[in-house]
């Protein structure tokens, strides 16, 4: 059997690499920066990802065609502000960048309040709170503000300004591989669109940062050896970014053996796994067992044509085993889409949280194979080879040597180890590491699945 797993193998247990309030702390380093589904916003969120790990960046030219879609325009900002007579600024972009709607075409103008007010975006049920509204693909501009701010604008005329572009550019999105024994991938994705947004897009990208640097230190339960998949981290836009990863990756996209989006990774609800369109997906599968066997609350939902990426993933023409992990959903909170989404509603703690459940769920997907026992008449005399001896020092003697007997006896080359676990009622880890004891004594050998 392997010795002690090391901390970084344990779920729950700080990785080397991790330190307390790090996932914290990158959140609000991206907060300010004035994100967008293109432009230089994304481009310095991809710099600081790069930084956490090493991205391959790739700058897609606007007209590109990509599935039934083209790359729009660039944009980029500058400044905007609404100014009272007074040359007071009373709607001000650097003081929050919620307050200029996404998209907005340039803006010189003076408007009486009654003019301006059709262009003034608000909230009025949640009166503290600006508002997040984007146009990408109808050309216009706006502001957004507190319900509460705009009651205490006077009648008058107002000086309203927004210096931005929206020219031929690039749409940008960055890559992290981290290679594996097979070339068959698990794909992990996160948008990086939303600009002040802290849990609908930047704790997901904490979290996505921290599971890459966990998979590159290996995951056969010892803490070490290069993980079996190779896993792809897509860091790209919404929608437009997936489907341009989508049109650019065609005729590899059947190496994506598994897949998981990721988004409102750091709320303090409990988390939520939606299924693949297919249904009965590995990934489904081993998500689902992950969160009952760890005792967590959780919630499992069908696939719906809605919500994050896995609408292009799991577009039928891709079909792809892609769920996708939240812990409250799309929607499901009433910060969503709101200046209330800000760092201080995610936690340090419930980012851990999705980190663990991610990477047990990587971890049983990476070890999960079906084996070939090969002395299958009777029971093979384990104390003859060595093995009972093997479990002498561990404190779950008894229940290793079940393993072992699980194992020999459900290894036909039908069963998994996943299959075995469930079956058994043992944890998946004594499972494993009770297969490779029986490999290691040529008890029992995998069978070839790839
Ligand atoms: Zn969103």
């Amino acid at each position: 059997m392997s010795g002690n797993p090391s901390a970084a193998s344990v779920p729950g247990v700080l990785g080397a690499a991790e330190e307390p309030g790090e996932m914290h702390a990158l959140v609000e380093r991206l907060y300010p920066l004035c994100r967008s589904i293109t432009g230089d916003g994304v481009r310095r969120t991809l710099e600081i990802i790069s930084a956490e790990v090493p991205l391959e960046v790739r700058e897609v030219p606007t007209g590109t065609p990509v599935l039934d879609w083209t790359v729009p325009k660039e944009w980029n900002i500058r400044d905007a502000y609404v100014k009272d007579a007074s040359g007071r600024r009373v709607i001000d972009f650097n003081a929050c960048n919620l307050h200029v709607v996404g998209y907005s075409v340039p803006v010189a103008a003076v408007l009486p309040l009654a003019q301006l007010r059709e262009r003034l975006h608000t909230l009025p049920d949640q009166p503290d709170l600006i508002p997040y509204r984007t146009s990408y693909y109808a050309e216009t501009w706006g502001f957004c503000l507190s319900a509460n701010a705009l009651a205490a604008l006077p009648d008058g005329d107002y000086e309203v300004r927004i210096d931005s572009t929206l020219a031929d550019g690039h749409l940008t999105y960055g890559e992290h591989v981290v290679p594996g024994q097979v070339e068959d991938e698990v794909l992990v994705s996160c948008h990086v669109c939303h600009p002040s947004l802290a849990n609908d897009n930047l704790a997901a990208i904490a979290v996505a940062t921290r599971l890459a640097r966990r998979l590159a230190a290996g995951t056969d339960g010892a803490g070490g050896g290069r993980p079996w998949y190779t896993y792809r981290f897509l860091f790209a836009p919404g929608t437009i970014g997936a489907i341009t990863w989508l049109a650019r990756n065609r005729d590899r996209v059947e190496r994506v053996r598994h897949g998981l989006v990721l988004a409102c990774a750091g709320d303090r609800g409990s988390l939520t796994y939606k299924r693949s369109r297919r249904g009965d997906a590995p990934i489904d599968r081993v998500a689902q067992y992950v969160l009952r066997s760890s005792g967590r609350p959780h919630t499992v939902v069908d696939f719906s044509p809605y919500g994050y990426d896995e609408r292009q993933y799991c577009s039928p023409g891709f079909n792809l085993g892609v769920g996708s992990l939240t812990r409250t959903p799309y929607g499901g909170y009433p910060e969503y889409h709101t200046s209330g989404d800000n760092p201080d509603f995610v936690t340090e703690e419930a980012m851990r949280d999705t980190l663990d459940a991610c990477w047990e769920i990587m971890r049983i997907l990476d070890r999960d194979r079906r084996y070939v026992n090969l002395s299958p008449y009777g029971e093979p005399q384990l104390g003859r080879r060595g093995l009972y001896d093997s479990l002498g020092g561990r404190s779950d003697t008894k229940q290793a040597q079940m393993a072992m007997l699980w194992v020999l006896n459900l290894s036909d080359g039908e069963h998994g180890l996943l299959d075995i676990a469930e079956r058994s009622g043992l944890p998946f880890d004594l499972v494993a590491d009770a297969a490779r004891a029986l490999c290691d004594a040529t008890l029992l050998e995998p069978v070839k699945q790839w």
